[in-house]
């Protein structure tokens, strides 16, 4: 197959057809796209944006103009040693492989770390952590859970796509009934599924009279509104076999959302097979490895993100404070490195922001407006022709299926390049 500096991704569609493809456009992860369906439409936004971004041959760039990609390296490596205090940023559209290069980057440089998760930016973002929760992967809740409660989730996220999958195909023991509780439902409401109108305030205090309820405990006397919703999600719940409790990460602003309900899916879990599901409650985060970003992270440098400076003794974790769009927000940092495609949210907080910063952005795209001190490392096609794995957010390890050739370098090589040069840079400078 030929490719020159003009071919788009479309012209080189055909190479994979029939194969599965994987979408890293969000969380999920889907595996089921075809090239067919890419070049249709795949009936999700999100999954046409991801597909439709990105050059297959992108080129490497200083201050706008166009450089060998050796060249920008060379300069890049020199502006990330001379900074006074680097943030790597981006990761969540790339490996598991790229993410540990990155990590690997970062204790070099001493550089803050956050893939701007969503989570990595609230307060109470540990909370959940200490706790625990029961779970299980988005085929067991297809396949076994015969009662699936929506507990606060917004028709407005990937919940829909989620529900297409993996909620309305049928399970194995052959009906599944749905209870959404919140403000709005999130199927359409039927004798099977049900919905509960609860204000935000009131779901802790519904979470412990369920469970107080399936413990046969007295709960504290609240509204006798609440007091019958929580009987008739305890009937439901009697009435299952196999219940999964599906909630979005960061709807919960205190934490305490997700303390009560990992307490519920705990007791749950005692009586029958049971499970709680989180998803990110905002679908377009820039990419779906944001489980492999922090699970990598943490194994790595000791924090899922929001690290001030990274060291593989262990790294401070400070939620809401050196998450990526408040230190670019404080000014805190001089020099960015974005892997990757760039966040919606980090992009807003640098067009304000970062004019002055230098911006470094390994990635297949470069929809930054002009930097005075921009550097593009140019890679192959994210979408199209990137090899390696990602972690879905339920933990289940999916392989990218690349189907374009590109013949640019891919991320992985263009940062370990870059690490290199970083590497005997810094040898050069030690060096009297
Ligand atoms: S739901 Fe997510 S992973 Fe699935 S096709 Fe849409 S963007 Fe891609």
């Amino acid at each position: 197959m030929k490719s020159s500096n003009n071919t788009t991704p479309d012209a080189l569609l055909d190479e994979g057809h029939g194969k599965p493809i994987v979408c890293g456009g969000c969380e999920l992860l889907c595996e089921d796209l075809t090239t067919q369906s890419i070049k249709s439409g795949t009936g999700c936004a999100l999954s046409d944006n991801w597909f439709s971004h990105g050059e297959l041959q992108p080129e490497s760039m200083i201050n706008g103009k166009k450089v060998p990609l050796t060249e920008a390296i060379n300069t890049a490596a020199q502006r990330l040693l001379s900074s006074r205090r680097p943030l790597i940023t981006g990761l969540v559209s790339t490996t598991i492989d790229t993410i540990q290069i990155a990590c690997t980057l970062a204790e070099k440089l001493h550089a803050a770390v956050d893939a701007n998760a969503p989570e990595t930016a609230i307060l109470t973002a540990p909370t959940a952590i200490r706790i625990g929760d029961v779970t299980a992967d988005f085929e067991e809740l297809r396949d076994r859970a015969d009662l699936a409660i929506f507990w606060d989730c917004s028709p407005s996220t990937n919940f829909q796509p989620f529900i297409k999958r993996f909620i309305r195909p049928t399970p194995q023991n052959n009906f599944r009934h749905t209870i959404s509780i919140g403000s709005t439902s999130l199927l359409p409401p039927t004798s099977h599924n049900l919905h509960f109108a609860v204000q935000k305030d009131d779901l802790v205090s519904l979470a412990r009279m369920v469970q107080a309820r399936l413990e046969q405990k007295a709960s504290r006397k609240l509204s006798s509104d609440l007091g019958n919703i929580a009987d008739k999600i305890k009937e439901s719940i009697d009435n299952a076999l196999c219940i999964g409790i599906i909630s979005s990460k960061t709807a919960d602003q205190t934490g305490l959302v997700s303390w009560s309900l990992s307490h519920l899916t705990r007791s749950l879990a005692h009586q029958k097979p049971s499970f709680g599901i989180r998803l990110n409650a905002e679908a377009n985060v820039g990419g779906g490895n944001c489980a492999g970003a922090s699970t990598v992270c943490t194994w790595r440098l000791g924090a899922p993100g929001a690290i001030p400076f990274a060291s593989n003794a262990g790294s401070e974790f400070l939620p809401a404070e050196t998450d990526a769009q408040r230190l670019i927000e404080r000014e805190e940092v001089d020099c960015i490195l974005i892997i990757g495609r760039i966040p919606s949210r980090i992009e807003d907080s640098m067009a304000k922001f970062a004019k002055q910063k230098t911006v470094i952005h390994v990635s297949d795209t470069f929809p930054l407006p002009e930097h005075g001190n921009s550097i593009r490392l140019g890679c192959a096609s994210l979408s199209h022709s990137t090899e390696g794995d990602m972690l879905r957010s339920d933990g289940r390890l999916i392989s990218l299926q690349p189907f374009a050739t590109s013949q640019q370098s891919s991320i992985q090589k263009v940062l370990n390049d870059l690490l290199d040069q970083v590497t005997v840079e810094t040898r050069r400078r030690s060096t009297p």
